[in-house]
């Protein structure tokens, strides 16, 4: 038994693959009970970027979780968004969350200042002008807020600027400290993200010392492949579960309608 896939995307998207079906068929198939799909949510504006649903998609998205509830009525399906923070969008994010009785919302950061989204493979050489340590920081002060503003029930991929292995030679706790006290100030859950292994950093998301701190903290926990087509759901479960017991972690959560239960660990 496998928990929860809690973070996944479709072609709504436009890079990723599938439909709600296709992942509720593969966590079928998987023997995982559960899964919330949690497309990039849209913008005011459809010309935010190339990687986001557009607002007018948000009927055919629900159309298809629903149409997948149908077909897969073994699997729980969770109807979520993995929602950008960026400061001066809160009240478009209320808004978002208004529009549909979702069960939870992933706050992720992949913009920091400057419009530079940190995570794109064809944006490097942003990367190669700036000081790695000031990335870090400015990402970690926006995770922070993200983090204290309560919008969200679990932040996405904690230390996601590691991913193309830009990593600072200073020490970055105070970074995962800051932002992991806001998160239990505010009672938001984190996940471990596996998409990382399939990353140059070959790590999921966050690290074991960051995962160590954050249990530490009282902080709880979800699970997400980030899985970009259907065959990468529920991928390096097994060994997310490991890292989780690791740090001393014995509960995963759930959400319904916003509302969390803890669940013990497989
Ligand atoms: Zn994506
Ligand atoms: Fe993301
Ligand atoms: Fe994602
Ligand atoms: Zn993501």
């Amino acid at each position: 038994m496998l928990p929860p896939d809690y973070h996944m995307h479709t072609h709504l998207c436009h890079h990723a693959e599938g439909v709600p079906m296709d992942l509720a068929r593969q966590a079928s198939e998987m023997g995982i009970r559960e899964i919330g799909v949690s497309e990039h949510n849209p913008m005011p504006s459809d010309d935010f970027d190339q990687w986001r649903m557009y607002r007018s998609k948000l009927g055919e998205y629900l159309a298809n979780l629903e149409e997948a509830r149908r077909a897969f009525p073994n699997v729980t399906l969770r109807a979520a968004l993995e929602v950008d923070y960026l400061p001066g969008y809160e009240e478009w994010i209320r808004e978002l969350a208004s529009m549909h009785d979702w069960d939870y919302f992933i706050g992720s950061v992949h913009y920091i200042d400057g419009g530079w989204d940190i995570d794109n493979p064809n944006r490097l050489e942003e990367w190669r002008a700036r000081d790695v340590y000031d990335v870090w920081a400015a990402y970690f002060d926006r995770l922070t807020a993200a983090a204290a503003s309560g919008l969200f029930q679990i932040i996405g991929h904690a230390d996601l600027p590691k991913k193309f292995c830009f990593v600072p030679q200073r020490d970055c706790t105070s970074l995962f400290t800051r932002f992991l006290e806001a998160a239990a100030g505010s009672g938001t859950a984190i996940e471990i993200n596996t998409a990382g292994l399939r990353k140059e950093c070959r790590e999921m998301y966050p690290s074991p010392p960051f995962l160590r701190l954050a249990k530490a903290k009282g902080i709880e926990l979800t699970f997400g492949s980030d899985a970009h087509r259907p065959g990468e759901v529920g991928m390096n479960f097994p060994e997310a579960i490991a890292l989780a017991r690791s740090v001393g972690y014995t509960h995963s959560v759930r959400f319904e309608r916003r509302q969390r239960t803890r669940v013990p660990l497989p």
